[in-house]
């Protein structure tokens, strides 16, 4: 099949041309995010595959339809980012890729935990200036905290398996509690409780209208003074502006984020040499005691093997008529 793919990065490319290879399938490559604009590149191909910040609203399925796209396959696992009751009504199915090495970007949250709680950032820079002080580098274990977990899926049971090595107690709130996760000897409380006990919490469940803004001000104030806060998942289930107040009041002790609400206008892209507008991500970087990655926390090779992989397995199936496994639908 002919297949479109937008916001295509170096490490897109070479994954796909490497696992895809053997696959009959014929790759258009294109740098640009799909919108407006762009949506007429698909002309000419039968499948788009696009990442997290491609906008796929009402208006470019109902152009993607009306190009001949049938089927978008995400290479990625969240599609908060897609308006499915429009692909329904426009006839475009949707495929995704449902985990992709979880301790990729478990390992990730993990990373900006440490680093925040044993400021390794601020020691690496030290260093290569010859200031080999200590002052200001105290950091805090991380045995014997408490730790809540937001959504028990296969990346936040990766999670709960590292804080496990870690000897830390664990907390959790999900939807379905895992069985497995119990038997780790991972607690599930109600949200509030999670909340109210946990001195780090890290988020893993999806972008929903429920949990947009779960981390709000309410939400905040129930937490204890000095909350360590790790988001992975999805910018929007934080209220920016509502962290920005909690760390002027030191209510959060350390933040540390690889997902922005606004980021699709920011992440991705090298805009060193640009003013950059979005005044919520510039305050947030004024503060010492947070860590900001830009949505890298899915990006080993052993996760680029397993995207590329079962994106064109996903892409093969429905050439072939089979069941689509890896399908998302509107309900
Ligand atoms: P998953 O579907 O395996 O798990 C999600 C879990 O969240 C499920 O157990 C589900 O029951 C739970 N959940 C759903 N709604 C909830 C709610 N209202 N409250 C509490 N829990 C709820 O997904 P996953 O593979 O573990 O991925 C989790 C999220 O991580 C994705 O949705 C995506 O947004 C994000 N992600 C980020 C990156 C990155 O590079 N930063 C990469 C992959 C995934």
């Amino acid at each position: 099949m002919k297949i479109a793919f937008f916001s295509t990065k170096t490490y897109d490319k070479e994954s796909f041309l490497t696992y895809g290879r053997k696959s009959e399938h014929e790759f258009s490559f294109f740098d640009a995010q799909l919108d407006y604009k762009t949506v007429t590149l698909a002309e000419g191909h039968e499948v788009i595959c696009s990442f997290v910040n491609d906008r796929i609203d009402e208006y470019i399925l109902k152009k993607l339809s009306q190009i001949g796209i049938k089927l978008i396959a995400l290479r990625c696992a969240g599609y908060n980012q897609v308006d499915l009751q429009s692909a329904k009504k426009y006839g475009v199915r949707v495929v995704r890729v449902p985990a992709y090495s979880p301790e990729a970007v478990a390992e990730h949250a993990f990373a900006i935990l440490l680093t925040l709680m044993r400021k390794t950032h601020k020691a690496y820079n030290r260093v290569r200036e010859n200031n080999f002080s200590l002052e200001g580098l105290t950091g805090s274990n991380i045995h014997g905290k408490t730790i809540g977990v937001i959504g028990t899926g296969a990346i936040g049971k990766a999670f709960c398996r590292i804080s496990k090595g870690f000897g830390c107690s664990i907390l959790a709130y999900d939807l379905h509690q895992s069985q497995e996760m119990k038997e780790l000897g991972v607690q599930y409380l109600e949200l509030n409780e999670v909340l109210k006990k946990s001195q780090i919490l890290s988020l893993h469940c999806p972008l929903t209208p429920e949990t947009r803004h779960l981390i709000n001000g309410h939400s905040l104030g129930i937490m204890p003074n000095g909350v360590i806060l790790i988001n992975t998942s999805r910018g929007a289930l934080v209220d920016t502006k509502a962290v920005i107040k909690a760390l002027k009041s030191k209510k959060i002790g350390f933040l540390g984020i690889d997902v922005y609400e606004q980021e699709e206008h920011i992440f991705f892209k090298n805009l060193s040499e640009e003013i950059l507008e979005d005044e919520q991500i510039s305050r947030l970087m004024t503060f010492p005691n947070v860590l900001i990655t830009g949505h890298q926390a899915f990006l080993t090779h052993e996760a680029l093997e397993q995207i590329a992989t079962t994106t064109l397995e996903n892409i093969s199936s429905y050439q072939r008529g089979d069941v689509l496994s890896n399908e998302i639908k509107a309900d």
